[in-house]
């Protein structure tokens, strides 16, 4: 794999600097929630100002349909940015017009300023060549350090990259050399799989079945395969359309054979306890919320003999205490065996907040929130971000 890296850049002194980010913060009015997004970005803002870059942070906040929402401005990030840097942002929305032009000018080494939501364009949506080109006018150099966006094919980590030379920003480059690292595993590869969407996890099951020695199924996903085999899955979470995805599984029984299901769950009627039953009684009436004691330790047993692990999607409804307990026990050992034994990488939003529930997130050595993107980067898909910086 060879990648485009900022680090190869000596000197930037003078140079104005276009930084794609992801500064998708959870935001209530203007109160950000969780600020990881922007603590991520800040080495790459601090790489850029030691090789003395002026710098245009651009982002996106959550789906504003091409039209200015107040709700969707980037300014509560970009004072938070200004907090960790102890430096001044200037923040430009509209993210471009005269305003904008007149603050790059005014730009010095090591300075920044922040772009509103580069999504109040339809531009942006449309990978627009013009509204690319727009934004590579303000700068000399294109830095793409939004992993999470790099899956859309979308202007400022796609077409951009036609106007400018153009970079992978540390972040990035770091998330990709992650999962590079699971496309080509030390094995034993164990993939643990759970989570509610099939139809989006299917192409990383095909993809990494043939070096994986296991792939161990929970969570709303193993329905699925419950279903397909015909048994009773009650009122349980099922992807309707799974069905012909299963089929490729199962067809040959060789392949299927890496295939592992739980050998327990635990189920709940409306009103009722949880019980742990077989996978073989489940009834009409219950709905399956969580793997069971018996499948935990069969997992455990696989997970330990892993030298790469990957676990992507919570093996249960783990936002309830009562059906958490198989998703935080596999998180548990997949941290504790990432912490020296094995590499590992866990994926995903919901995943990734079940691992912080264990309080050993920073044993796994990759820990990535860029769900699609990166279930897209393992599954092979072309990465429209990626082009032209990163040459697998
Ligand atoms: P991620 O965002 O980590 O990729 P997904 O979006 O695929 O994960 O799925 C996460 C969701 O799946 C969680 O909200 C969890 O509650 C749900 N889930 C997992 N197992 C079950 C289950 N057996 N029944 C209902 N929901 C489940
Ligand atoms: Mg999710």
């Amino acid at each position: 794999m060879r990648i485009r890296s900022l680090r190869q850049l000596k000197s930037l002194k003078g140079k104005t600097v276009f930084l794609r980010v992801d500064f998708n913060v959870p935001l209530a009015g203007t109160k950000i929630g969780d600020d990881y997004k922007i603590k991520a970005g800040l080495e790459t803002i601090k790489f850029l100002q030691s090789r003395g870059a002026r710098i245009i942070v651009a982002s996106h906040l959550g789906e504003p349909a091409g039209r200015y929402e107040a709700a969707y401005s980037l300014r509560p990030v970009a004072l938070r940015l200004k907090k960790f840097l102890k430096q001044p942002v200037k923040f430009l929305s509209p993210a471009l017009g005269v305003k904008t032009a007149a603050a790059v000018n005014k730009l010095r080494p090591g300075g920044i300023i922040m772009l509103d939501n580069l999504r109040f364009y339809q531009g942006e949506y449309d990978n627009d060549p013009d509204f690319a080109k727009d934004l590579a006018a303000l700068a000399d150099i294109y830095v793409n350090d939004a992993f999470a966006v790099s899956h859309r094919a979308q202007a400022s980590v796609s077409a951009i990259k036609k106007y400018r030379p153009s970079y992978a920003g540390l972040l990035l480059e770091s998330e990709v050399r992650a999962l590079y690292n699971i496309l080509k595993p030390k094995k034993p590869l164990v993939v643990v799989m759970g989570g509610a969407k099939i139809k989006t996890k299917a192409p990383l099951i095909a993809k990494l079945y043939p070096a994986a020695a296991q792939i161990l199924i929970g969570g709303g996903l193993a329905n699925n395969f419950f279903k397909f085999q015909g048994r009773e899955i009650g009122r349980s979470l099922l992807d309707k359309d799974s069905i012909s995805d299963i089929k490729k599984f199962f067809s040959g029984r060789k392949l299927a054979k890496k295939i592992i299901l739980p050998q327990d769950v635990v189920v709940k009627k409306s009103g009722g306890a949880a019980r742990v039953v077989s996978p073989l009684a489940v009834q009409k009436t219950d709905t399956i919320l969580d793997i069971g004691p018996a499948t935990i330790s069969a997992y455990a047993a696989y997970i330990k003999k892993a030298q790469t692990l990957v676990w992507n999607g919570p093996l249960g409804k783990f936002e309830e205490k009562s059906f958490r307990h198989g998703t935080l026990a596999i998180a548990s050992l997949i941290a504790a065996r990432s912490s020296g034994r094995a590499y590992g990488v866990v994926g995903g939003g919901e995943t990734v907040a079940a691992l912080e529930l264990t309080k050993m997130s920073e044993y796994v050595d990759w820990v990535s929130t860029a769900g699609g993107a990166m279930l897209s980067y393992l599954g092979g898909a072309k990465m429209p971000g990626l082009s032209l910086i990163v040459n697998n």
